[in-house]
């Protein structure tokens, strides 16, 4: 694999939601002629979302897919080279930096800016695994169409579960909502709308036993871990919002990250361990985790590329 001819970049970005496509934008004005790799979901995280009713400049609010096509078409509109692909390997041993695309591709740059982003939790329990995609998703948005006028359930009490709750309560009959406290850790405002939605219920202090079905969902066995009690419920879809990880594997053993995965930056600069390579959005940010932020994150990134090329004279 190392023998293949490689192909050359000043700048290599790696992801395309929020950061990596404001990266691209930033460093394409300054005439750096980055490479973007938009890796298994371009766009990001925000195309499977609904209404964004906080990214400012969209008074009326804007639908996520349809925010990061304008991103996506401002990078192209700046020179950004965009392309599809998935890096799967580094070797930051040596300048320049290897990236893989698709296990095969080899491109060798100057500076690199990792925009990988977060991908959805799951619980972990086997019929959890073994009906995916055969009614537990973890996107409402892409799937709740599937369950119109049925039953579904949503795990989760955090902003992503209560948008995701509402979202599906205005396709499906009922809602069961499974929060595993006594409290929700949404915002207030989400907390609200989700509470008065007749066709939400919450249940407290609950947890999954299983997801029944043999081919597809038809149901869950829920359990109350203060009174220890087990319920069954005829249930459709199955929908897990419980949260992400940082989509940071291929750096293990190169850069700096914390216990959960998180790449560390310096602070208030995109700089990671690696001088060249650098990190920007959700991928290095466990605290805000917003589109605003991400992209106020890569356009530091670019910025911090930016000066480092142009130390080196590149
Ligand atoms: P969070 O980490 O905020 O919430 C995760 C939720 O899932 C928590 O309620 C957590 O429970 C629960 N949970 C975790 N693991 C399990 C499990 N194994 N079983 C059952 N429940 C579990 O993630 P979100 O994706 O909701 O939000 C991430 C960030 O994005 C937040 O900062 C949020 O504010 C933001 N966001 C903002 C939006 C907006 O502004 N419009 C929309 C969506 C997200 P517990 O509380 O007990 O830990």
């Amino acid at each position: 694999m190392d023998k293949q001819l490689a192909e050359k970049t000043h700048l290599l970005i790696i992801g395309s939601g929020p950061a990596g496509y404001t990266a691209a934008i930033y460093a394409a004005r300054a005439n750096l002629k980055p490479m973007l790799y938009q890796g298994i979901q371009p766009g990001g995280q925000l195309t499977i979302t609904t209404e964004v009713e906080n990214y400012p400049g969209f008074p009326e609010g804007i639908q996520g897919p349809e925010l990061m096509i304008h991103f996506e078409k401002q990078a192209q509109r700046m020179g950004a080279d965009l392309r599809y692909g998935l890096a799967t390997k580094v070797d930051f041993s040596q300048k320049p930096y290897k990236v893989w695309i698709d296990e095969e591709k080899l491109i060798e740059a100057d500076a690199v800016i990792i925009a990988t982003g977060a991908s959805a939790k799951w619980l972990n329990i086997e019929s959890e695994q073994r009906l995916n995609g055969y009614g537990v998703s973890a996107c409402a948005v892409c799937d709740g169409f599937f369950f119109r006028g049925k039953e579904v359930a949503i795990v989760g009490a955090g902003d992503t579960a209560a948008e995701e709750a509402l979202y599906l309560s205005k396709l499906c009959s009922t809602v069961h909502m499974l929060v595993r406290r006594d409290e929700m850790r949404a915002s207030k405002v989400m907390q609200d709308r989700v509470k008065n939605t007749p066709n939400i219920k919450i249940y407290w202090n609950t947890e999954t036993d299983e997801i029944l079905g043999e081919k597809t969902v038809d149901g869950m066995r829920i359990k109350n871990h203060v009174s220890g009690e087990t319920q069954e419920i005829p249930i459709k879809g199955f929908f897990v919002a419980i949260g992400h990880n940082p989509n940071s594997d291929i750096f293990k053993g190169w850069l700096d990250m914390d216990e959960a995965g998180y790449l560390i930056t310096q602070a208030g600069t995109a700089k990671t361990n690696i001088e060249g390579v650098f990190a920007a959005g959700d991928v290095q940010d466990k605290i805000y985790r917003q589109a605003v932020t991400a992209a106020g994150s890569g356009c530091m990134a670019a910025l911090d590329a930016e000066r480092y090329l142009s130390a080196l004279g590149l």
